[in-house]
């Protein structure tokens, strides 16, 4: 529950908290003027289109048109090739707003999908509304409130309210489904704020270009990140993790195996015995004083800080328990498949073998999830279902 806490603070919640420091980060930059800012045009297009080329190649697509979004923003609001006002700066801004809201929430469907039907239905939209020249009266209309802080006239403008509450939607989502793509949209969208008019002022809409772009990337880093060193199907770090974590030096290993793992899966099917295996890393992820990681297959490596053996050995009984103690049940379509056949409804029992190995002086990381390897196999052939230690 703890890991499963962090995660959602850290992809959930950390961007809607940096909101207020971007804010803050903005303020003195208030009062550019696009042609200053223009100095940036090049080199920041150039970041975007790398960024677009990056998240192309990771099968990102809804990535690629937020991108392409925070790239057109000035194009679409700040030239002079179109009329410019205050209503189609607020037009532009709500428009990248539901670009990336759409592209945190719509799922991935490649380069066709449903997030390129809403993104090109929208910029025609603004385009249309531009070139007859009709502003949206309602998002330029006085605003809703108006407030000092800290010597700073705020208003609550319609624009502003419209960014929020996209914001609020993405970050409800994540909350649930935490993704680093998406936290990296939901910081992003948090950058339109300051052009809403929420400033008193209306600064160039270029201006939130470059925190904007900077924050995608982040979000598209991370993502590399979480592809290079989390396992897909658990969430929990991997092999690669592992061995990373390892190269500080040895330390007390546990190795997992679930047991009779194949049968299950011939039994009940390879979607009932994914479920199985994510149920096995959730309550491996909170074994007190280890950080566990997904080994390969249904197999789990749990690295300890230094405790003494004692301590150790009753951490892993007690997840060893925790596994055989709670029935796994299919969940409700694969239930009612079953229960046509025989022995539907009723919990399965799971149960795993442990194998613990105290580091030895001199001794490389391998070699102690080697000996590991070997106490578990003891543990295999003893019956399964229990602990074995080689000190
Ligand atoms: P033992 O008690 O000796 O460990 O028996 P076992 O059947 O668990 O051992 P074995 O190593 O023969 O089988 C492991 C099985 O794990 C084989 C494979 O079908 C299954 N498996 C490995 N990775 C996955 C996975 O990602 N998803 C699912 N559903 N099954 C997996
Ligand atoms: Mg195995
Ligand atoms: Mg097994």
């Amino acid at each position: 529950m703890g890991h499963l806490l962090t995660r959602h603070f850290l992809w959930g919640l950390l961007p809607a908290l940096l909101a207020p420091l971007l804010f803050l980060a903005y303020l003195p930059a208030l009062e550019a003027t696009a042609a200053e800012l223009s100095v940036w045009r090049w080199p920041l297009t150039a970041l975007g289109l790398a960024g677009m080329a990056l998240a192309a190649l990771f099968g990102q697509w809804r990535h690629v048109l937020a991108l392409a979004a925070v790239i057109g923003l000035p194009m679409l609001g700040d030239t002079d090739l179109l009329a410019r006002s205050a209503g189609h700066q607020a037009l532009a801004v709500l428009i990248t707003a539901l670009v990336l809201a759409g592209a945190a929430v719509l799922p991935e469907r490649g380069p066709t999908g449903p997030i390129l039907w809403l993104a090109a239905g929208l910029a025609v939209l603004m385009l249309g509304l531009m070139l007859r020249d009709i502003a949206l009266p309602m998002l330029v209309a006085r605003p809703l409130a108006e407030f000092e802080l800290a010597g700073r006239s705020l208003a609550l403008t319609r624009s502003a309210v419209a960014v929020l509450l996209c914001a609020l939607a993405v970050t409800v989502l994540q909350g649930w489904r935490p993704d680093p793509l998406r936290a990296g949209l939901l910081a992003a969208s948090l950058c339109l704020l300051p052009l809403t008019g929420a400033l008193g002022t209306e600064p160039p809409l270029r201006l939130a270009i470059a925190p904007m772009l900077l924050l995608l990337w982040a979000g598209l880093l991370l993502h590399a990140w979480h592809l290079a060193f989390r396992d897909e199907l658990t969430g929990l770090p991997n092999r690669r993790a592992l061995e990373l974590r390892l190269r500080a030096g040895p330390r007390p290993v546990g190795m997992v195996d679930v047991d009779h793992f194949k049968r299950f899966n011939d039994r009940h099917g390879h979607d009932a015995g994914d479920q199985v295996l994510r149920r096995v890393a959730e309550t491996l992820a909170g074994t007190r004083g280890a950080r566990a990681y997904r080994y390969g297959g249904e197999e789990f490596t749990l690295v300890f800080r230094r405790r003494p053996l004692a301590r150790l050995k009753d951490f892993l009984e007690e997840q060893r328990r925790a596994l055989a103690e709670r029935p796994f049940r299919l969940r409700t379509s694969q239930r009612r498949r079953k229960q046509r056949g025989k022995g539907g409804g009723r919990g399965i029992k799971i149960t795993a073998s442990f194998g613990l190995a105290m580091p030895r002086r001199g001794e490389t990381p391998a070699a102690v999830i080697k000996r590991a390897d070997q106490a578990l196999y003891r543990a295999k052939a003893a019956g399964r279902n229990r602990v074995e230690i080689d000190e």
